[in-house]
C-alpha cells in the first residue's frame, strides 16, 4: 500500500519535493490507534514503513525524474498548524510533520499490509518562513504536485514485487501476548 500525506517541512527540503518516510515520531492524543482493543497485541515497528514498498517508490520516482529524500516523520493531532515553539521542538525528533500519517502506520502493520507513504512537501513549518500561510496555499502547493506524484505511484505500482520477502505479513506471529 503507498500512502501519500501532505507535509511541512523543518529541514529545508524544496517546496514541492517529496519525502519518503523511514521512521516516525507522533503527538497526537486522541485517535484509536489499534484494531484489537480486545486483546494485547503488540506488533513490531523497528521497520515501520516497508522497505520494498519504498524501494518501488524510489524506482518511480527515480523515472519521473522527482527530487526525493529521506527523512523521519513526525505527526500532529492538529487540526491547528503548529506554532514555531512547538515546531522549534518537533525538529529535534524529526525532518517533516504532518497529521495524517499516524496512525495508519501502526495500523497496517497490525494488518500485515506492506505499507509506505510518499510525503509531498507543500510548505516550510511555521517560523521557517515570512509569513503565515493559508490552508489554500498549502492545498494549491499539493495541486501542483499531484501530476507528478501520481506518475511515481503508476512507476511504483509498476516494479513492485509479486511476492513478498519483507517481514510485514508475519507481523502478528510474535506480536500477541
Ligand atoms: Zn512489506
Amino acid at each position: 500500500m503507498i500512502s501519500t500525506n501532505t507535509v511541512g517541512t523543518m529541514s529545508w527540503h524544496p517546496v514541492g519535493s517529496f519525502v519518503l518516510p523511514r521512521d516516525f515520531v507522533e503527538f497526537t492524543g486522541s485517535r484509536p490507534s489499534t484494531f484489537f482493543e480486545e486483546e494485547a497485541v503488540h506488533v513490531d515497528l523497528t521497520v515501520p514503513y516497508c522497505p520494498e514498498v519504498i524501494s518501488a517508490i524510489e524506482a518511480g520516482a527515480k523515472a519521473a525524474g522527482a527530487e526525493v529524500y529521506e527523512g523521519i516523520y513526525v505527526c500532529t493531532e492538529g487540526p491547528h498548524l503548529e506554532s514555531p515553539a512547538q515546531i522549534r521542538m518537533l525538529r529535534r525528533f524529526g525532518d517533516v510533520v504532518g497529521m495524517t500519517g499516524y496512525p495508519e502506520v501502526a495500523l497496517a502493520r497490525e494488518l500485515e499490509i506492506c505499507y509506505a507513504s510518499i510525503c509531498t512537501v507543500t510548505n516550510p513549518a511555521a517560523g521557517m518562513r515570512r509569513d503565515a500561510m493559508s490552508a489554500g496555499e498549502i492545498t494549491g502547493e499539493m495541486a501542483k504536485s499531484a501530476d507528478l506524484l501520481r506518475e511515481i505511484i503508476e512507476g511504483a505500482a509498476s516494479k513492485m514485487p509479486e511476492e513478498r520477502s519483507c517481514r510485514c505479513g508475519s507481523a502478528l506471529a510474535e506480536a500477541r501476548l
